[in-house]
């Protein structure tokens, strides 16, 4: 028995038989395939995106990737970044490709919005929508929803693909690489109460395929600049309040603070994990002012703590149970931090 069989059994129950043939059926006759994740891409999303392309390429289907805008530049590193389209860069020519597609694949997302500026075009396309996602609550927006709250990362989910649809065969060292990243970052590289014994077997097929996780990880977050080393510094020595009693973190970081720091997108990725990696800290809130009068939140928690929740109700946001984000709007960081003490004294009184 090869690894792959191996590990056929335990793949992602949304991948059933009915939709690895729904599927198949999609992809018969060589359709123009595009494949898109949300906005402000993160591991998992350019990850899985890249990964599925690699692999679609690999057994002679035609696809391409278009994204709603770029990613942090620690990602640029993937194999392939140079082929995708970004709206934000040729808005035109990103949605016609949107609209032309005969099959859609919707990465790490759960809803058109969640695709910023291309979730118009996105409904609105005449191509068969896929989504591939690990959200709570799934929007009704895609022909296939091959949705699973339960698995770690989306790049999880696209391995199972391979595993179960018979391509793993299809899986080139780039494709690999790609899924990696995002079952690392997408994890805390494997520390979430998501990952499991199959989470690890999928990696142990990817090392099998020839990848250096190694290199990855050290891409990924060993090529850091100082800048936003010190950044961080900073952020955790002048601007963590702790909320001690409650178990509660929360950093806050305004338009001067990241200009001082000379921020690029990216820089504060991984902060708010830092505020959980505090002793007695159950859930941390990481603030930033990304535009004036826009404040963009990064929750985090442990145990029972379900930030999914409190984003949803306070900051218009969404996520995971451990993993959550939002945005506040009309308001002056100082009026931000008002808003989140208010939300957190209901919060904690309830
Ligand atoms: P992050 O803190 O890394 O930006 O986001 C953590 C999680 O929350 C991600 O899974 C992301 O999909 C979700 N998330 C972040 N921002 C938003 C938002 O504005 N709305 C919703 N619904 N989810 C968000
Ligand atoms: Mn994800």
């Amino acid at each position: 028995m090869t690894t792959e069989e191996n590990l056929l059994g335990q793949v992602s129950a949304a991948w059933s038989p009915e939709n690895l043939q729904t599927l198949e059926g999609m992809l018969d006759g060589n359709p123009i395939i595009v494949i898109t994740a949300h906005r402000s891409p993160d591991g998992d999303a350019v990850g899985s995106a890249l990964g599925l392309w690699h692999l679609l390429l690999a057994s002679g289907a035609k696809a391409e990737v278009v994204l709603p805008d770029r990613f942090a530049s620690f990602l640029d590193w993937m194999p392939g970044t140079d082929s995708i389209c970004f709206h934000h860069e040729d808005s035109s020519r990103a949605e016609s490709m949107v609209a032309e597609a005969d099959v859609l694949f919707c990465l790490d997302f759960n809803g058109p919005n969640r695709a910023g500026n291309l979730a118009t075009a996105i409904a609105s396309s005449k191509a068969r929508r896929v989504m591939i996602d690990h959200h709570q609550e799934p929007e009704d927006f895609a022909e296939l929803a091959i949705s699973d709250p339960t698995c770690g990362s989306t790049c999880e989910m696209v391995c199972d693909w391979a595993l179960a649809s018979g391509r793993w065969s299809s899986m080139s060292i780039e494709a690999a690489k790609c899924l990696y990243t995002g079952l690392v970052t997408d994890t805390g590289s494997f520390r979430f109460p998501s990952v499991s014994a199959h989470t690890h077997a999928v990696v142990a097929a990817l090392l099998h395929s020839g990848l250096n996780h190694a290199e990855v990880h050290e891409s990924t977050f060993d090529d850091q600049s100082l800048s936003r080393v010190q950044l961080h510094g900073f952020a955790l020595s002048e601007r963590l309040k702790i909320w001690g009693d409650a178990g509660i973190g929360v950093i806050a970081l305004d338009l001067e603070d990241l200009n001082r720091f000379h921020y690029v997108s990216g820089d504060t990725e991984g902060l708010v994990n830092r505020i959980l990696g505090i002793r007695g800290i159950q859930m941390a809130i990481f603030m930033r002012e990304s535009d004036p009068g826009k404040v963009k939140m990064s929750l985090r928690s442990k145990g029972d703590l379900d930030v999914q929740a409190l984003a949803t109700r306070y900051f218009d946001g969404g996520g995971h149970t451990h993993a959550a984000g939002g945005v506040l709007l009309g308001m002056s960081m100082a009026e931000a931090q008002a808003k989140v003490d208010e939300a957190l004294d209901e919060w904690i009184l309830n």
